[in-house]
């Protein structure tokens, strides 16, 4: 385990707090998924990618990470949770599919996206339509407990009578007075009590097709369940964090915290982290504003906004160039700065392999060292990575001036600042070379090149030169040229 000075920004105490896991060396991690009735677009690449940053970096700090995200697959009503048609049921009928042919086809195109833009799976994907009976179970310990009521086949949570005892509107930072005077009164709501209301459990319509039997009659779970019961189930009553868009702060997971509460007593998550949201310039994006783009889209050039089109890297390396929490505008034109800024840092990796080490160079390890400190220090203030971004690029002006030899490294020193950089940029940011790069699959394969270099030095080192020769010449005839220097075994591939 490497130490742990790590600062995130706690949603709901509104301050960064040193981060501590409930369990020594493990990490529970909740992270709100799609909903699946339509292509993936900008707006589930930044809490992917927020996250993902995250997973990485606890994983490189050396915890067991286990990583929750959901699939929202049940089809809930348009508006709130509450009312208007089901997402997924239209999508369907307006196909001819299977509501869930639907959801499945969508979920499939998500892990199309994420796997372009190299955010690792989570550690269990837990689908909504998959965990109904856990859901249901829910619902039951909030009616025990009497914050839920009955109404015409539904069940409502109730607000007033869980305020009365807790507090509404902690994570948001509202009173029930300000959610009372900003709700808007719906078509519906005379199922409820007080219009703040929410639904724990729907009746279903009977043209309604996503449905469940329930000791309630047949329905489906009100949207803000699933989270709470899939985090219980897999987390535990208690876990670490809870992430996802700032959009979802209120109702959502205002509604969760609500749910924990009155089901088990205790609030379920200590650091709720949210990640801030994307506008196209300078607008809010939305189907009836025509600047709806989804990722796809963005990859292909298709768009009629794009003047081109754009990598899942750039699109990646974007986003990591803004905090988190700060808003990301996307243009055309900081997309290409953009580019040019990803190719900057990919080039100097390619340098970096090229640059001949000299045992009496005046830079040595501290190179390195300072790198790795500087870059731990930003990743620890609550994710800083245009910070750790920034401190590569005075890496890469140091790489640019040892290329150019007007100035000169020790091999240590060499070795040390291609692993640092590799770490960080790879490892950590997760960023990765991509297909139309020059370099590129020198760079995928080239950590299995410099292990084999590894296992052959030792091999030679402990005169088993049986295998250092067959190492050597199963590299040789796949065209790679390895050359034994003064300074140490260097490769590259002729094509
Ligand atoms: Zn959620």
């Amino acid at each position: 385990m490497k130490p742990n000075n790590l600062l995130i920004y706690n949603t709901l105490h509104r301050q960064k707090e040193l981060f501590r896991p409930l369990h020594e060396g493990r990490v529970g991690m909740y992270v709100c998924g799609p909903t699946v009735y339509g292509d993936p677009h900008l707006g589930h690449a930044r809490p992917a990618i927020t996250f993902d940053l995250l997973f990485r970096y606890l994983t490189h700090l050396g915890y067991k990470v286990r990583y929750v995200r959901n699939i929202t697959d049940v089809g809930h009503l348009e508006h709130d949770a509450d009312e208007g048609d089901d997402k997924i049921q239209k999508k369907a009928k307006l196909e001819q599919l299977e509501p869930m042919e639907v959801a499945q086809h969508y979920s499939n195109r998500f892990h199309q996206a994420m796997e372009k833009l190299n955010c690792l799976p989570p550690s269990i994907e837990p689908h909504a339509t998959g965990h109904i009976i856990e859901q249901e179970e829910l619902v039951k310990e909030i009616l025990a407990n009497g914050f839920a009521y009955e109404s015409n086949g539904s069940i409502y949570f109730d607000v007033e009578a869980y305020n009365h005892k807790h507090r509404y509107g902690i994570l948001s930072g509202r009173n029930l007075e300000d959610v009372i005077n900003h709700s808007r009164d719906l078509a519906g709501t005379e199922e409820k009590h007080n219009q703040v209301d929410f639904a724990l459990w729907k009746k279903a319509q009977p043209e309604h097709i996503m449905r469940w039997p329930s000791p309630w009659g047949d329905g489906f779970p009100g949207w803000h369940c699933e989270c709470t019961a899939m985090g219980r189930k897999y987390l535990g009553r208690q876990f670490d964090i809870h992430g996802g868009g700032m959009d979802l702060v209120f109702p959502h997971h205002e509604c969760e915290i609500a749910q924990a509460v009155a089901a088990q007593g205790e609030p379920m998550v200590r650091y709720w982290m949210h990640n801030n949201m994307i506008t196209i310039n300078g607008q809010k994006m939305g189907k009836s504003l025509g600047n709806f783009i989804t990722l796809f889209e963005f990859f292909e050039g298709t768009h009629e906004k794009l003047e081109q089109a754009y990598s899942p890297m750039t699109i990646r390396f974007f986003i990591l160039q803004a905090h988190y929490r700060s808003t990301v505008d996307f243009s055309n034109e900081a997309l290409q700065a953009s580019k040019r800024g990803l190719d900057r840092l990919m080039e100097a990796f390619a340098t970096l392999k090229r640059i001949e080490a000299r045992p009496d160079g005046e830079l040595t390890t501290s190179v390195a060292e300072e790198l790795e400190r500087k870059c731990y220090e930003a990743m620890d203030d609550d994710l800083n990575s245009p910070i750790v971004i920034s401190h590569l690029f005075d890496a890469c002006r140091i790489i640019n001036q040892l290329a150019d030899k007007k100035a000169h490294i020790t091999p240590e020193g060499l070795k040390a600042l291609r692993a640092t950089f590799r770490t960080v940029t790879f490892d950590i940011l997760g960023l990765r070379p991509e297909a139309d790069g020059s370099n590129e699959r020198e760079e995928s394969f080239g950590g299995a090149v410099d292990l084999l270099l590894e296992l052959r030095a030792k091999a030679k080192a402990d005169k088993d030169w049986e295998t250092s020769d067959r190492i050597r010449d199963v590299l040789a005839s796949l065209n790679f040229e390895i050359k034994d220097t003064k300074d140490g075994v260097t490769w590259k591939l002729n094509r």
